[in-house]
């Protein structure tokens, strides 16, 4: 799974930007002559100049198409903190936007704290806030991490650790959020891999030996599939793919079985439009059964970070499961480039133009924001981002068809208040699945919830809601509510 997209020099990175946008070579260019010559003279702990690692996050979210700006800011994004560049001749000899990113990558300096712990809080929290207003720092900052994590080795064991932790807590949710699915699983995997190596050669060992065991399975399978597509005229390419060592791990975590992961081995089908997807699947489950309880549609019911495709797994000839995950090739590259092309897709159609539109389209940006406003202490606030929001999550159904995604531990009064404030106030009863249940039940993952209001009657219930509430959203509403009366 862990890929090595490394490079080690300019044309590379000038080549790949030339495939999708010549327009901002020379600005690329004249970024990274700058960079090497502030960066001159310095060297990373592999030995190498310490250009290659900007050189390397720039290509890193050239992979995803970014704009000029957020290629350049790659390029200049350490120059801020290890240089002596400054904020005022970047934006002179660049731009100011691309000013502002780099300065929205840099941690802060001469900050008056104590702890190692309390400067990391605070410099998260600068990031976040930075990215409230441009979230193209969380891009280069993603994309920094991923290099720094691909050359870990070269660091102390105390860093390794640290940093693999580090990335597990904050970097991975983050990418999940923003939908881009790839560098998710490779800072997964690499942070297992310096966290527990053992284990995590273990598993890398079994997955290979599965995956090779199988092969031959999934070969047949790919093939029966392409040729009854093609029979009906479904264009398609399909890819074998094999769980990340990570998400395996987790599974094996709450218990499952090695043979027990249904979407161990796995087979994307890509297809030109959204009606080959049902149709694909429809061809699909007459060569292989499906295990009735695990198809998914998120082509219709879209997980919140936009990602989109038919899941269904398949009892196969091995009497092993098999997940079949079907998607046009627009949604795949979405799903490899997540917010990035989510982005310049509604640029396009004009649809989006600034943070406040995105932050209706990413929940989670907005719960970020929320909390900031909330919490003044960098530790506490950082505590509700790592557990509210990039902790584990329950998956609600409303029923209205729509899912919404809210933090474990969550009851009807967060669902109630995530939907309105209204709705949150006069809600009377809740409905789970077909039973109605207490406000503080703790709903499970795919329940389906219902909120039934009542005009004039508050819930006699309400004044211990707060204490039911387990999202910041919930509690916000409620506390305003209990001001005003
Ligand atoms: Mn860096």
């Amino acid at each position: 799974m862990v890929s090595n997209k490394l490079i080690s020099t300019k044309e590379e990175l000038f080549e790949k930007i030339a495939t999708y946008d010549i327009s901002i070579l020379p600005m690329v260019k004249k970024a990274y002559d700058y960079a090497e010559k502030m960066h001159n003279n310095q060297y990373r702990k592999s030995g190498e100049p310490y250009i290659v690692h900007p050189l390397n996050v720039a290509y890193e979210v050239a992979l995803m198409h970014a704009d000029g700006e957020t290629i350049c800011a790659a390029l200049l994004h350490d120059t801020l903190e290890d240089t002596k560049a400054t904020y005022q001749e970047i934006a002179y000899l660049f731009s100011p936007t691309i000013a502002y990113l780099v300065d929205g990558v840099t941690n802060l300096n001469n900050l008056d704290m104590q702890t190692k712990e309390a400067k990391d809080m605070a410099n998260y929290r600068k990031v976040i806030r930075g990215f409230n207003k441009d979230w193209r720092i969380i891009i280069i900052k993603l994309a920094d991490r991923l290099h720094n994590m691909r050359t870990l080795e070269y660091k102390s064991p105390e860093k390794r650790y640290y940093k693999a932790k580090e990335t597990l807590v904050y970097y991975a949710p983050l990418a999940f959020f923003l939908g881009s699915h790839n560098i998710k699983d490779e800072l997964e995997d690499l942070s297992l891999k310096y966290l527990e190596p053992e284990r995590y050669a273990i598993l890398m060992n079994e997955r290979e030996e599965i995956a090779l065991k199988n092969a031959s399975m999934m070969q047949e399978m790919l093939a029966k599939i392409q040729e009854i597509l093609n029979q009906n005229d479904v264009p398609s390419d399909i890819i074998i793919r094999i769980k990340h060592v990570y998400g395996i791990y987790r599974e094996i975590q709450k218990g499952h079985n090695f043979y027990d992961i249904h979407d161990l081995l796995a087979l994307k089908v890509l297809v030109n439009e959204v009606r080959d997807c049902y149709a694909s699947l429809g061809l699909i489950h007459s060569l292989y059964p499906p295990v009735n309880e695990k198809f998914k549609d998120f082509i219709a019911n879209p997980k919140t970070n936009h990602y989109k495709a038919l899941h269904t797994t398949l009892f196969t000839p091995n009497e092993r499961l098999l997940q079949c995950r079907i998607k046009t090739y627009e949604m795949d590259y979405e799903d490899r480039n997540g917010i990035l092309s989510y982005w310049a897709d509604q640029k396009k159609k004009g649809s989006l133009d600034s943070f406040s539109d995105l932050v209706v389209n990413y929940p989670f940006l907005e719960t970020i924001g929320q909390m900031d406003k909330i919490y003044e202490d960098d530790k506490e606030y950082m505590e509700h981002i790592r557990t509210e929001v990039f902790g584990e999550t329950v998956y609600i159904h409303l029923k209205s068809g729509q899912i919404i995604q809210l933090p474990k531990g969550s009851t009807p009064v967060d669902v109630a208040y995530s939907i309105s404030k209204e709705v949150g106030d006069l809600a009377h009863m809740a409905v789970v699945n077909e039973n109605l249940v207490p406000f503080n039940y703790v709903l499970k993952n795919n329940d389906r919830v219902q909120i039934i209001t009542r005009e004039g009657l508050k819930n006699p219930d309400h004044e211990n809601w707060e204490s039911y509430a387990k999202t910041t959203r919930a509690r916000v509403l409620i506390a305003k509510d209990s001001k005003r009366v």
